[in-house]
C-alpha cells in the first residue's frame, strides 16, 4: 500500500511526465472508476498541465482549469506504458517532453511487458482496445510534430480500490479539506511543540493517534511504526503522557524517515512492502519482521494490534 512517500515519489513522476504538455484525453478503461459523465471529461481536452503535486496520500495534476486527484489506496500506480495496454485510466497528453525520458518509458514499457510474458498472474480488464495505430508517433520521435511526443500515462490497479476524481481548481482545497486532510508533516519540519499540540489530545495511545488523518496528513500503519521506533517511543504509550524529549524525537523522527524512504525507493515504478518483497529491502527496522532480531539492539520485534492494525516494536528500546 502506498504511503506518503510513494505518493510523493508518483507525484514527482506526474509531474516530470506531463508537466508543460496539453492534454489529448483522459481515457476511462474501467467504468467503476469513472469520475465524471463524458461531457466533464471532454472538458479535459487541450488543458495543460501546470504541475503535479501531493497533498497527504493524494497525487494531483493541476491543469488549467481542472485538477485530477488520484487516491492510489491498496495497489494503485501510475507508470508510464506502451500505448495500447489496458488500464483503470489513461491520461494522453502531447508536450515537449523529453526524447530520452520518453526512451525511458519505452524501456519501462519493454520490461514490463517482458514481465507480464514470464505470468504474473492476475487479469486485468482489457475492455479498452486504442484504436490509434500504436506506436507510431514514437517511431517517429514527434520531432516537428505540432505539440511534441504523445506520452500516456496510466492509471494501473490490480484491486481496483484507487479513485479518480475531477475537481474545479477553485474548489480543491474545499475538497480535500471534507475529505479530512490535516496539516502537511513533510517536507516542513515542524517541532516536537508542533506533534504535541496535534496530538496529545487525543484519548488513547500514540501510534492510532499518528494515523488520524485530520491531525497530521499522511502517516500510515508502517510509517507510524517505524517513526516510534526510531523515536524510542513505545507504541501503547498514551499521547498525553509524553515528555518534551519524546514529542522532539518524534518531531525529528518522522521527516528523516520519510527522507529515508524516498532516496531509497525514487523510480519509475514503485514496489510496494504488500507486493512481497521483504521490509528489510525496503528499509523498514520493524515492520513486518516480528520474531527477527531488532536492528536497534538485537532483541526481538514483537508486533500488537491497535485499532485493528499491525504495529510492530522493540520491547527493549522503546519505553
Ligand atoms: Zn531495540
Amino acid at each position: 500500500m502506498p504511503e506518503l512517500p510513494e505518493v510523493e515519489i508518483m507525484a514527482r513522476n506526474l509531474d516530470r511526465w506531463l508537466r508543460g504538455g496539453v492534454v489529448e484525453e483522459l481515457v476511462i478503461g474501467d467504468e467503476k472508476l469513472r469520475p465524471a459523465d463524458d461531457e466533464t471529461l471532454l472538458r479535459l481536452s487541450g488543458q495543460r498541465v501546470h504541475r503535479a503535486w501531493r497533498r497527504a496520500k493524494y497525487a494531483l495534476v493541476e491543469l488549467d482549469r481542472d485538477t485530477l486527484v488520484l487516491h492510489f489506496r491498496m495497489t494503485g500506480k501510475v507508470v508510464v506504458r506502451a500505448p495500447d495496454r489496458p488500464a483503470r485510466a489513461t491520461i494522453r497528453a502531447r508536450g515537449p517532453y523529453a526524447a530520452d525520458d520518453q526512451a525511458r518509458a519505452d524501456d519501462q514499457a519493454r520490461a514490463d511487458e517482458q514481465a507480464k510474458a514470464g505470468g504474473q498472474g492476475h487479469t486485468e480488464d482489457s475492455a479498452r482496445a486504442d484504436e490509434r495505430p500504436g506506436g507510431a508517433d514514437r517511431a517517429h520521435g514527434g520531432r516537428g510534430r505540432p505539440g511534441g511526443l504523445l506520452r500516456e500515462v496510466h492509471f494501473v490497479d490490480p484491486r481496483r480500490f484507487g479513485t479518480l476524481d475531477i475537481v474545479a481548481n477553485g474548489d480543491v482545497e474545499a475538497y480535500l479539506g471534507a475529505l479530512g486532510c490535516g496539516p502537511e508533516p513533510w517536507p516542513e519540519r515542524h517541532d516536537g511543540a508542533w506533534w504535541r499540540a496535534r496530538l496529545a489530545g487525543l484519548r488513547g495511545p500514540i501510534k492510532p493517534a499518528l494515523m488520524r488523518q485530520e491531525r497530521v496528513a499522511g502517516i500510515g500503519n508502517i510509517l507510524a511504526s517505524e517513526t516510534l521506533w526510531r523515536a524510542r517511543v513505545h507504541p501503547a504509550r498514551g499521547g498525553g503522557e509524553l515528555g518534551d524529549a519524546e514529542w522532539s524525537a518524534i518531531a525529528e523522527a518522522f521527516p528523516a524517515l520519510i527522507d529515508d524512504v524516498i532516496a531509497r525507493e525514487s523510480g519509475d515504478e514503485l514496489r510496494y512492502v504488500n507486493d512481497g518483497h521483504d521490509p528489510l529491502d525496503a528499509g523498514f527496522a520493524v515492520y513486518g519482521r516480528a520474531g527477527q532480531p531488532a536492528l536497534c539492539c538485537g532483541a526481538d520485534v514483537q508486533r500488537m494490534v491497535q485499532a485493528t492494525r499491525s504495529t510492530f516494536f522493540c520491547p527493549r528500546c522503546q519505553r
